[in-house]
């Protein structure tokens, strides 16, 4: 069975990993990186300059996966074809497709011309050089930075650069840079519950964090975001870095007629995480549209794109030995949000589908344990 997977992000990386070498299979995963991304841990790139990557090669020993570093271009699933940018083709019996997703920009005037992102080590890279630039001695430009997006992303970004500027403050001896965060909705990190969203607000305010909730960004320029309040009052926010995380939606590579897409153009998937009327293309991580339990959306996150490429991972050995296919149960095990250094507020889920409310040290250990985890997983 020719197979192919596309992307070595959580989703990828993990099915790849739980392949064997067995007659019957073969399989090539296509990244355009030579290294896997910890993207759960971009906001401590661009604050600190932390290597958050892993070199891909060493990952597959014993999984039998063929590597090829090259960029895929478009993904055919009517004529099953992936089609590579330097102009190669290759086919394939199954197809695994963990491409993950990119900033949804909301068409907002000027954003995505101006606007900085948390996507990859080179976003990474360009917040951390800003942040260094505003600090050397000779910069005369502005130096304050405005942060749109209140989600995980944003709060995870602002409060470590808050942490970085406290740093370099004490090291240069130059005043601290305002970090403004814009949230269109009523709330920081909506995904959380109010106790742990206050304590959270709380550490931002002790940062000096300028936090603007019910704040729509109606603009960017290279100089300046405008915002605007409920009752259409207009405020002008310069800034010498504007960063977007208010939003992504799936990667635009696959093309089939009977593809079902939903919100943020994921892919309808089935119980078993393949595209609708496509039963060869699994479709994973943050493109897929799985649901859970309930019939709602699975969360866009590291924690159910591992699961979910675990999962195909096995399923594709079953295939393999002619066995049925495992359905897919999405198990959210908690979420933890790390506010800069050794502070961090999450939840775990304990069994009877109780949560037990973390703040502080050990809620930090708790993040920290979920990336060994996964790191244990793939190595
Ligand atoms: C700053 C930040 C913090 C986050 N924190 C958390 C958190 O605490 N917990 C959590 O669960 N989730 C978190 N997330 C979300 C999580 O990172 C994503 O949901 C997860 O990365 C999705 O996994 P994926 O495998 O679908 O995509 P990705 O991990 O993005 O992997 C996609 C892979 O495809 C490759 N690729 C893309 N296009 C091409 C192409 N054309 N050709 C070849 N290769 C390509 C990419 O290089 C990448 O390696 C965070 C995200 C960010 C940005």
């Amino acid at each position: 069975m020719k197979t192919l997977i596309l992307g070595a992000g959580y989703a990828g990386l993990a099915v790849a990993t739980q392949l064997k070498p067995v007659s019957g299979l073969e399989c090539l995963l296509v990244e355009q990186n030579a290294y896997h991304t910890f993207e759960t841990r971009l906001h401590e790139a661009a604050a600190h300059n932390t290597r958050v990557t892993l070199p891909i090669l060493p990952l597959l020993k014993g999984t039998g996966v063929h590597f090829e570093q090259a960029q895929v271009e478009g993904v055919d699933v009517d004529h099953k074809e992936v089609t590579l940018k330097d102009g190669r083709v290759l086919t394939y019996d199954t197809l695994v497709v963990g491409l993950g997703s990119v900033t949804n920009f909301y068409r907002i005037p000027g954003l995505a011309e101006n606007a900085a992102e948390l996507k990859d080590v080179s976003h990474a890279d360009e917040i951390f050089n800003f942040v260094n630039r505003a600090y050397s001695s000779d910069y005369t430009g502005n130096r304050d930075i405005v942060v749109g997006g209140a989600g995980l992303t944003g709060v995870e970004l602002v409060t470590e650069l808050a942490q970085r500027a406290q740093l370099l403050t004490k090291a240069r001896g130059l005043p601290p840079f305002n970090i403004y965060l814009v949230e269109a909705g009523p709330k920081i990190l909506p995904v959380l519950d109010d106790a742990l969203r206050a304590k959270a607000q709380k550490t931002l305010e002790e940062y000096g964090i300028h936090i603007l909730v019910g704040h729509r960004l109606m603009q960017a320029t290279a100089e300046d975001v405008t915002v605007q309040t409920a009752d259409g009052q207009q405020k002008v926010i310069p800034a010498g870095k504007i960063i977007w995380t208010g939003g992504i939606q799936a990667r635009d590579i696959v093309k089939g007629e009977r593809l079902e897409k939903g919100p943020g153009g994921r892919i309808a998937v089935d119980e078993y995480l393949r595209a609708k009327n496509y039963p060869e293309v699994f479709v994973i991580g943050d493109m897929g549209l799985a649901l859970n339990q309930e019939g709602k959306p699975v969360p866009t996150t590291a924690q159910h794109a591992g699961q979910q490429g675990r999962l195909t991972g096995k399923n594709i050995m079953r295939v393999v030995r002619g066995q049925d296919l495992e359905p897919y149960e999405p198990n959210s095990l908690g979420e933890f949000v790390s506010l800069g250094g050794l502070m961090a507020v999450g939840w775990m889920k304990l069994p009877w589908n109780q949560k037990l409310a973390m703040t502080g040290g050990m809620a930090h250990v708790m993040k920290k344990a979920s990336e060994w985890k996964w790191r244990n997983s793939i190595e």
